[in-house]
């Protein structure tokens, strides 16, 4: 098949989170699968050009916006033989900033930029003369391409039988616009089409609603969070919608790219291993007890590296993280970014318990391997995760994570059971900082255990999350978009 991914962010070109790890591993395992795949994305200010040359095309994109018409160019990376092919569109105005979604606060125009560039997915079809079988938009800032899919280019030959999917990767960034820019920008028109219709959520034109209703097939990234998001509690407003689709709403998990975060290829280790030489893991560790700092190497460390949202349960570990790391029996490492309030409380551990704890507020790519693959254990206490994928590559590194049960942490996390030796991780099910805590205390209790540390370990890094996996079940939704 000939597949079209539309997305804001893929790696390494851009990245703010799992978006942009999901939608690169998704494609490379696509084109293992043998299909031909596009991916176009817009080209941001920040994209390093240096380290990845983008070639102009000489092609010019005339991109209809409402009354006026936008002009690109399309630029153009290729990965080389067997690599999905990357197009840029190069917006100037809209896109040559500093930001993917804003820089101190989100952009004002944000309703214009991810209209124009679903749009303009399109339009560099055209402009290469590409048919496509699928175009598969990601998250809300490409959710307009199904309802430019179904409602205008459906009309042409070239996009006749292409089917439209739609991928949540996390639902509770909506993309909520003014329903005159944005009914403006698309083209659609207000008076034609908002009222009452799949454009409107509570006065606003939401995105991801638009995305939801227009597809084919919704997917999102893990077979738990599929059915969560039809509960209220997890619907973010959209659960109602997300019920009407349900019979073509699919989890597909997330897949790792294990050329990337596995201790057997990572660029960042000094010793490469994997489950047959874990005594190698000690040369990762190390490296992080450096850095670090920590007076007492022989404490378990225990690493997040995440956004500091609400999402993330940061206010669990609030609750429990000074009187856990005042008793003296752990270090703590953290990298994150995100909200001042979090910020500041990382910051007063880092200053009470200097020679016990790690805190780096930023975003950091070769910290974020260093303290995934030396820590021991690995928190994840969220109050949802659509997928999360440190997690999987926690179990790579073969440190040990601690999680809540939600999303795709419950289907790729399962409790370590002492009497059978099965398990990787530690798992607690409230959102709740006592029962965080409790499961803490279970996973130190098994440090440095004989037989079972080196167990619970060795599961982690024996079990499969490979993008091959989840690229193969989206042929198969890409198959049943076909069907009836
Ligand atoms: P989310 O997409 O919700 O942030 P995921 O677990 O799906 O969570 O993906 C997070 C990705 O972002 C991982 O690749 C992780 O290593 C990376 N990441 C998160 N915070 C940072 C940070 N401060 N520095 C570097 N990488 C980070």
């Amino acid at each position: 098949m000939t597949i079209v991914l539309a997305a804001a962010e893929f790696a390494p070109f851009a990245k703010t989170g799992g978006l942009a790890d999901a939608t690169s591993s998704l494609a490379k395992g696509l084109v293992n699968q043998g299909h031909e795949v596009i991916c176009i994305m817009p080209k941001y200010g920040i994209i390093d050009t240096e380290e990845y040359t983008l070639n102009p095309t000489f092609l010019t994109l005339n991109v209809p916006m409402g009354m006026q018409t936008e002009y690109a160019h399309l630029l153009r990376y290729d990965g080389g033989p067997k690599k999905p092919t990357y197009y840029f569109i190069e917006h100037d105005m809209l896109f040559n900033r500093q930001g993917i979604y804003g820089e101190d606060s989100e952009y004002f125009d944000n309703d214009k930029r991810f209209i124009f560039l679903s749009r303009a997915v399109f339009e560099a079809c055209k402009a290469l003369d590409i048919t496509p079988d699928i175009i598969h938009a990601h998250d809300h800032h490409a959710a307009f391409c199904m309802p430019f899919l179904k409602k205008e280019y459906v009309l042409e030959d070239r996009f006749h039988s292409t089917r439209g999917i739609f991928t949540i990767h996390n639902l509770a960034y909506q993309g909520k616009y003014n329903p005159y820019r944005a009914m403006d920008y698309s083209g659609f028109g207000m008076k034609e089409y908002y009222k009452g219709s799949w454009f409107e959520h509570y006065g606003t034109v939401n995105s991801m609603k638009v995305g939801i209703m227009f597809a084919d097939k919704i997917t999102t990234v893990s077979p738990t969070y599929a059915n969560e998001i039809k509960m209220h509690y997890y619907g973010e407003t959209l659960h109602e919608e997300l019920n009407t689709r349900s019979s073509d709403l699919i989890g597909v998990l997330n897949g790792v790219d294990y050329d990337i975060w596995s201790p057997q290829s990572d660029t960042y280790l000094s010793k490469k291993y994997d489950a047959d030489s874990l005594i190698d893991k000690d040369f990762a560790r190390q490296k992080l007890i450096d850095l670090a700092r920590f007076s007492d190497s022989e404490k378990p460390i225990i690493g997040m590296v995440t956004r500091l949202t609400e999402q993330k349960g940061i206010d669990l570990v609030m609750k429990k993280l000074d009187y856990q790391i005042s008793k003296g029996a752990m270090n703590f490492a953290l990298l994150g970014s995100g909200q001042p309030r979090f910020v500041d409380f990382f910051k007063l551990i880092k200053h009470k318990y200097p020679s016990q704890t790690f805190v780096v507020i930023d975003y950091n790519e070769e910290l974020a391997h260093t303290i995934i693959a030396g820590s021991d254990y690995f928190l994840i206490p969220s109050r949802f995760e659509p997928c999360g994928l440190t997690q999987m590559y926690a179990l790579k590194y073969g440190t040990v994570p601690i999680v809540r049960n939600t999303g795709g942490l419950s289907d790729t996390v399962t409790e370590y059971e002492v009497a059978n030796g099965n398990g990787n991780g530690f798992v607690f099910h409230n959102y709740n900082a006592e029962d965080m805590e409790y499961a803490i205390e279970r996973a130190l209790a098994l440090f440095g255990a004989k037989d079972h540390w080196n167990k619970i370990r060795i599961n982690g890094m024996r079990g499969d999350n490979s993008f091959e996996k989840s690229a193969s079940q989206y042929t198969k939704v890409y198959e049943s978009a076909f069907v009836n």
